[in-house]
C-alpha cells in the first residue's frame, strides 16, 4: 500500500518536472522583446514593410502630415528650444525613390528634382561629432540618413537613441562593416538582420534603408534587403572624406562634393571630424546653388517602371569608388 502511494507521489512529481520544463521555451521566446514597441514592428518589418510604407503615405493626400507612430513623450524630453520641432516628427508623403544609379529621383514630374540626399556612414562613434553634425543639419532644416554598424550600436546604444531623438534617420550598414559579397548567404543575412533587430530594440523601429559597406553587394544582398523591406542604395556622390589624402581637409571634402554635384546626388559622407567641420559651409554652398535637401522619410520603394528605366543610367556597384 505505502509503496503504491509512494509510486503515485513519484509520478506526480515527475509530471510537475515535465510540465515545468515544457513551460520554459515559451517564456524564452518572449524574453528578448523586453522593449514593448519593438515587438509589433518585428512582424511587420519582416513581411509587409513596403506595403505598409505605401499605405502610410497615401491616405493623407497632398503631403498633409499624419500623426506619427512614435511616442512623443520620448522626443519631447530630449532637449531645449528647437528640438520642439523634433518632438512632432511628420510622416511626409513618399515623393522620391532611389534609382538604379542610386540617385534620389522624384516619383512624379511636378516634384522638385533639384535635391540631394545627405548620408553619414560608419557610426555611431562619438557624441560630440554626432551633435556637431545634427546641430548643422538643424541649422539648415536638413535631415540625413545615418548608416550605422551593429557593433557600434551595441557599444553605444545611447548614441543611436540620440540620433533618433533628434529627428534624424537611421540606416543599416551591416553589423561588422565587412565586405558582404565575400560571405556566405547565411552570414550575409545575419550581418543585415542583426542590425535590424538591435536598432528596433533600441529605438522602437527598424531601419528602412540599407547601404552595404564599400558599396559591395550582389543579387543575394539585394534579395536579403528586399526580404527585410529595406531600400537598397550605395551612393552617387562620394565626398572622399574617408580617403587619407583628405584627412583634416574640410575644404577638400566640400570641393569633392561640389565637383560631382548633380540633381539627385546621393552624397556619401562619414562621421569624421573634418566632415563635421565641413558640413555648414557645404550645406550653405548647396543652398546657394539652389539645391534642396530630401527628407529621407519621403523616400519610398522604387515604382515598378523605374526598375528597368534606371539601368540605362549605367552606374553599377562595380564601377564605384572604393569607400569605407
Ligand atoms: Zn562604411
Amino acid at each position: 500500500m505505502t509503496r503504491l502511494l509512494y509510486k503515485k507521489i513519484l509520478l506526480a512529481l515527475a509530471a510537475c518536472v515535465l510540465l515545468g520544463s515544457c513551460g520554459q521555451p515559451d517564456s524564452r521566446v518572449r524574453q528578448p522583446d523586453s522593449s514593448a514597441p519593438g515587438e509589433e514592428n518585428a512582424a511587420s518589418a519582416a513581411t509587409s514593410a513596403p506595403e505598409s510604407q505605401e499605405t502610410a503615405g497615401s491616405p493623407d493626400g497632398n503631403g498633409i502630415r499624419t500623426v506619427p507612430e512614435t511616442p512623443q513623450d520620448e522626443n519631447s524630453a530630449s532637449g531645449p528650444g528647437e528640438s520642439a520641432e523634433a518632438a512632432k516628427p511628420e510622416q511626409p508623403k513618399l515623393l522620391y525613390h532611389i534609382n538604379k544609379a542610386y540617385n534620389v529621383v522624384p516619383n512624379e514630374e511636378e516634384t522638385d528634382k533639384k535635391v540631394v540626399l545627405l548620408t553619414f556612414d560608419d557610426g555611431p562613434k562619438e557624441r560630440e561629432m554626432i551633435e556637431g553634425l545634427i546641430d548643422t543639419l538643424d541649422k539648415h532644416a536638413a535631415k540625413a540618413i545615418f548608416f550605422v554598424n551593429g557593433y557600434r550600436v551595441k557599444a553605444h546604444p545611447e548614441l543611436l537613441q540620440l540620433i533618433h531623438d533628434r529627428g534624424q534617420i537611421i540606416g543599416n550598414h551591416s553589423w561588422d562593416h565587412i565586405d558582404l559579397k565575400k560571405e556566405s548567404k547565411a552570414k550575409m543575412r545575419q550581418q543585415i538582420e542583426d542590425v535590424q533587430t538591435i536598432v528596433k530594440e533600441t529605438i522602437g523601429e527598424a531601419p528602412r534603408f540599407f547601404r552595404p559597406p564599400f558599396g559591395s553587394g550582389n543579387e543575394v544582398t539585394h534579395g536579403i534587403a528586399d526580404d527585410n523591406g529595406l531600400i537598397y542604395m550605395t551612393w552617387s556622390n562620394g565626398s572622399l572624406d574617408w580617403d587619407s589624402k583628405n584627412k583634416n581637409k574640410p575644404d577638400a571634402v566640400i570641393q569633392n562634393v561640389l565637383d560631382q554635384l548633380h540633381a539627385g546626388s546621393n552624397i556619401l559622407m562619414h562621421e569624421l571630424p573634418w566632415t563635421v567641420e565641413a558640413l555648414d559651409e557645404l550645406l550653405t554652398e548647396l543652398e546657394n546653388k539652389g539645391y534642396g535637401f530630401v527628407d529621407p522619410d519621403s523616400i519610398g520603394p522604387a515604382p515598378a517602371a523605374d526598375q528597368t528605366a534606371g539601368q540605362a543610367a549605367g552606374q553599377t556597384d562595380a564601377g564605384r569608388q572604393k569607400a569605407k
